[in-house]
């Protein structure tokens, strides 16, 4: 058995979270070891935000020139996807190649790994057959894959995952979506946009079905305007290809055929294959519990989605940035001494290390209209006993909605004894931006008494929040 290397830290996993840890706390001046199977940089950049986003931007382009004709005269649209599938291969992803993010990890100083990370006893990780002693701890960012549901003859198809849709160089005639949550809707209506005949089934009675039931509906209904056919409180009993087509055989004699399935269910860690158990760790839960300074136990961190904290990019780097902060803290305690800290350039010290809390935590589903959430939901807020109001305001009625001939809605989730909102939702074109403002009442505990009179800008979306407020009740 090789002899163990010691080094200060251990990274596993160098997606989003994992990546911002490594880098800056080799900045700071530990040896830090980051070990990636995959590419450096993770789901976001080559299968995930980045690519879909450059999606969603072609797609919504081709909206509105379609647009024209009800606005400003006629335009004829072509769609074509293969500046979308070249943006996505040359700017986004180089050709999926991560030698650039290797490069921005090892120029911090970093020492770069590419293997299959695996716990290997108290402080060890394994890599093939290297084993690296970590001095001060080891963080984990291994992500989460996607779940591919146990239906009958699913695994056995040549279904697409979030990998292949994002990869596709010639879009299929026809696409069936399973799952009517964020990644499902913002893909169709891309291909749909594109001239994709989609299909979206979703078990649960509605699309994005953990958000607002008002959302929902501006949401389906806009991607029903697309052409997507919506399918909710349909089961997929099973599916079969016969090397041409997909067929899926949903519950109530339901039959679908496309050319293409995507598996759009949802996510889970892999927390079996990381070697838990060698270090006294359950491997057999969903998700891997962190406290609030996200250490799972004494000298192991984790970040990002595998803590089931909330499967985003902003999560994962507000973790990684209290991962960081008590790390290096934990490295001085370690360091006891008039020069305890000295090589190390991190700012965090005990009073120092942030707490994560979770409680404005932002989301944003980047359909067109966008839907933008934050805190609670009112079912959320009910459950937990809140003394809930709710405000909403439908974007036609303000002017902006009106002049842009807008879906959209401004929801608040307000807690009356306490005078705050609590949670809130914002649909609408620009949605995701509009919700800043929400973000920061949550964030802030700001009043409702305050947010009533302050002065919301004359055209805006966000005015809409105004008259939501003035209907809390
Ligand atoms: C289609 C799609 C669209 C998305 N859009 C958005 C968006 O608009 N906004 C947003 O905030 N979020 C979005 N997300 C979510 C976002 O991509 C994730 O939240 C983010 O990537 C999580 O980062 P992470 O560091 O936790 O994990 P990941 O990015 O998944 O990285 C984990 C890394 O660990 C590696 N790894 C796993 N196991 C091992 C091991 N044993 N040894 C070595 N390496 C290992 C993997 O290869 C991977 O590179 C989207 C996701 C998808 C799929």
């Amino acid at each position: 058995m090789a002899e163990p290397e010691v080094v200060d830290v251990v990274v596993v996993g160098l997606g989003v979270g994992g990546e911002e840890v490594a880098g800056r706390l080799a900045e700071a001046g530990l040896s830090v070891v980051g070990v990636e199977r995959g590419l450096v940089g993770g789901e976001c950049p080559y299968w995930g935000c980045v690519p879909s986003k450059m999606m969603i931007r072609a797609a919504n382009a081709l909206a509105e020139a379609r647009r024209v004709d009800e606005f400003a005269g006629t335009a004829q649209v072509q769609p074509d996807w293969a500046p979308v599938a070249k943006r996505i291969r040359e700017e986004a992803t180089d050709t999926w190649d991560d030698t650039v993010a290797v490069r921005r990890f090892t120029d911090k100083g970093g020492r770069f790994v590419r293997g299959d990370g695996r716990l290997d006893g108290p402080g060890r990780v394994r890599v093939g057959d290297q084993v690296f002693q970590a001095r001060h701890g080891i963080v984990l960012g291994t992500g989460t894959r996607p779940v591919v549901p146990p239906i009958d003859g699913l695994a056995d198809t040549p279904y697409w995952t979030n990998h292949q849709a994002i990869e596709v160089e010639d879009l299929p005639g026809s696409l069936l979506v399973l799952g009517g949550g964020a990644i499902g809707l913002e893909l169709a209506q891309a291909f749909a946009r594109f001239g994709v005949a989609v299909t979206i089934v979703e078990a649960m009675d509605r699309v994005l079905a953990v958000e607002e039931p008002e959302a929902s509906e501006v949401a389906a209904a806009a991607l029903r305007a697309d052409g997507v056919r919506i399918e909710t409180g349909l089961r997929a009993e099973r599916v079969a290809h016969d090397g041409r087509a997909f067929t899926l055989y949903g519950t109530g004699g339901v039959t679908i055929v496309a050319d293409e399935l995507l598996v759009a269910t949802g996510r889970r860690a892999d927390l079996d294959e990381l070697g838990l158990e060698t270090m006294g760790l359950d491997p057999s839960r969903r998700h891997l519990a962190v406290d609030d300074r996200m250490r799972v136990a004494a000298g192991i961190w984790a970040v990002g989605d595998l803590t089931g904290e909330g499967p985003f990019t902003h999560v994962a780097m507000y973790q990684a940035a209290i991962v960081v902060a008590d790390v290096l803290d934990h490295t001085r305690q370690a360091q006891p001494g008039p020069e305890a800290g000295t090589t190390l350039s991190g700012t965090a010290g005990p009073a120092g290390v942030p707490r994560a809390d979770y409680r404005a935590l932002p989301r944003v589903t980047f359909t067109d209209p966008e839907v933008g959430a934050v805190g609670l939901t009112e079912r959320q807020a009910r459950e937990r006993g809140i003394n809930v109001q709710v405000g909403l305001s439908r974007l036609g009625s303000s002017a902006r909605g009106w002049i842009h001939r807008a879906d959209g809605l401004i929801k608040l989730v307000a807690d009356a004894d306490r005078g705050v909102l609590v949670g809130a939702t914002s649909v609408g074109p620009a949605g995701g931006e509009v919700l800043s403002a929400l973000v920061v009442a949550v964030h802030g505990a700001v009043p409702i008494d305050q947010l009533r009179h302050m002065i919301y800008a004359y055209p805006t979306f966000h005015r809409a929040i105004e008259d939501a407020l003035r209907n809390l009740r």
